[in-house]
């Protein structure tokens, strides 16, 4: 953005001081990102009162600073506005920002998938568009006005992941946002803890279309019964539907996979063959969200394969790694639920990429009263694939190692609480180029140090 401070001043009806010449190009809320030109924005938290930090933003560059007005000791030197409340003028800004803006807001929700989506979306139409994506995860009721707010004038197209633990965050978000076009990626089980049957998560993704433009659409997973069921009590909605099921939209035909990535063919709107340089079906499936969407924004079949092939995805998200000794690692330990650990497996059932085949698998977080249960449905899963080794880490596998020991299972398990060692050094005994190992578990498991401790050895 370039805004005199003035404007903002307006947009937030509110007092200011020393506004004279002072021209924002951005905000922040951390001044170790702070970059210059930002409106600085502090917080006042029970440990940390971000007024602290007003003078240290301007050290570094910042235009201009909001200062709650119930906080004393206001320095009278440096420009201000003068706010009831940090999170509300974010979002106020971001609101009269984004009705300025021309360019096309793509919101992407759903349970799992929500980044990769966003990521491939991005990837698909950088090379024509001048895009901007929602950095990280930054994906919540700050993360997502930070990201309008740094949008520039002559952006073409801005991909916004839209997060929520709850009902009303993902309306409020597309509210916000106002996109254009809607994506909901799938409906796993995240967040059961909170919405309490997939019946309410599917409802809190399918917030989205709150804000969606009158002739915006929705692009969703129609392989998931759920979501057919609210698209058809909303016959107004304008819907295009993606995934396995035949009859769908846009159609996965066909799919192979090699040391790079997938290959797959589609059906429907769309009628070709596409590469992605990462693996899993359901990473396919979210591509097919991007070419729909590429499709609509009148890309050929020819510019959407180009891109799409060379997709560049955030790390940790079904990423091949190939160690020193040519074992191949599919690293998916960015984070785990039980629907991405059941597509992982899936992933790792139907490869043909190498023969001995290992899963490494950490615990999965946040999954309420129904955790164990969740842990050991995984052993059914297991069972079926002809595994080399079963690597477990984190108190909670060891639910799922004690159901594989009482279902019995042929492969060779291990399982340690919290210490990374003695599957780093099962990996560098028994792995070689012909392993393929999948690292799968939540954030906290961190189960990357596994094979950071693998590859080089
Ligand atoms: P977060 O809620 O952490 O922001 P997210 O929705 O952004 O997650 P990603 O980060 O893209 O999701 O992927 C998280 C995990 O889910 C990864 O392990 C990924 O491989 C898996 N995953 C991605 N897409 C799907 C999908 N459509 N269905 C099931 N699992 C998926
Ligand atoms: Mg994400």
């Amino acid at each position: 953005m370039k805004r005199q401070l003035t404007e903002l001043t307006g947009w937030l009806k509110a007092e200011g001081q020393n506004m004279e010449g002072a021209i924002v190009t951005g905000a922040s809320i951390d001044t170790r990102t702070l970059e210059k030109g930002d409106l600085f924005i502090p917080f006042r938290g029970e440990l940390v009162n971000g007024h602290q930090y007003v003078r240290q933003a301007f050290e570094k560059g910042a235009a201009a600073s909001l200062w709650l007005k119930d906080e004393p000791g206001a320095p009278t030197d440096l420009p201000l506005i003068f706010v009831d409340d940090s999170e509300i003028a974010l979002q106020q800004l971001a609101r009269a920002y984004r009705n300025e803006l021309t360019c096309k807001f793509i919101g992407v929700t759903g349970s799992n998938g929500k980044t990769s989506t966003k990521d491939l979306i991005t990837s698909v139409l950088t090379p024509y568009f001048k895009v901007k994506k929602t950095e990280g995860n930054f994906n919540n009721q700050l993360g997502l006005p930070l990201t309008i707010l740094s949008l520039e004038e002559d952006t073409d197209i801005a991909v916004l992941e839209m997060g929520m633990s709850g009902f009303g965050e993902i309306s409020f978000l597309s509210e916000l946002a106002k996109p254009h076009y809607a994506v909901i990626s799938n409906i796993g089980e995240a967040h059961m803890q909170d919405l309490g049957s997939r019946e309410g998560i599917a409802k809190a993704k399918f917030e989205i279309i709150d804000g969606l433009q009158e002739d915006g659409k929705l692009f969703f997973d129609g392989d998931e019964p759920l979501l057919q069921t609210l698209v058809k009590s909303h016959p107004s909605l304008q819907s295009v539907t993606f995934g396995y099921t035949r009859a769908l939209d846009l159609s996965i035909i066909d799919m192979e996979s090699g040391d790079e990535g997938s290959d797959f063919t589609v059906a429907g709107e769309v009628e070709g063959s596409f590469t992605i340089p990462v693996f899993g079906a359901h990473q396919v499936k979210n591509s097919l969200a991007a070419i729909l969407i590429a499709n609509e924004l009148g890309l050929s079949q020819e510019q959407i394969r180009t891109s799409l092939q060379k997709a560049s995805l955030t790390d940790m998200r079904m990423q091949p790694v190939i160690s020193k000794c040519g074992a191949l690692f599919i690293n998916d330990a960015f984070n785990a639920a039980p629907t991405s650990m059941k597509a992982a497996l899936a992933f790792l059932q139907e490869t043909k990429l190498r023969p001995e085949k290992w899963a490494v698998l950490g615990d999965m977080l946040e999954l309420g009263d129904n955790e164990r249960t969740y842990h050991e449905s995984i052993a059914h899963q297991l069972t079926k694939i002809p595994l080399k080794g079963i690597l477990l880490f984190g108190p909670r596998m060891k639910w799922l190692y004690d159901e594989l020991k009482k279902t019995g299972n042929e492969s060779k398990i291990i399982w340690s609480e919290d210490n990374y060692d003695p599957l780093i050094q099962e990996l560098v005994k028994s792995t070689d180029k012909d392993s393929i190992i999948l690292l799968k578990g939540s954030r906290g498991m961190a189960l990357e140090k596994i094979m950071n401790g693998v590859i080089d050895a």
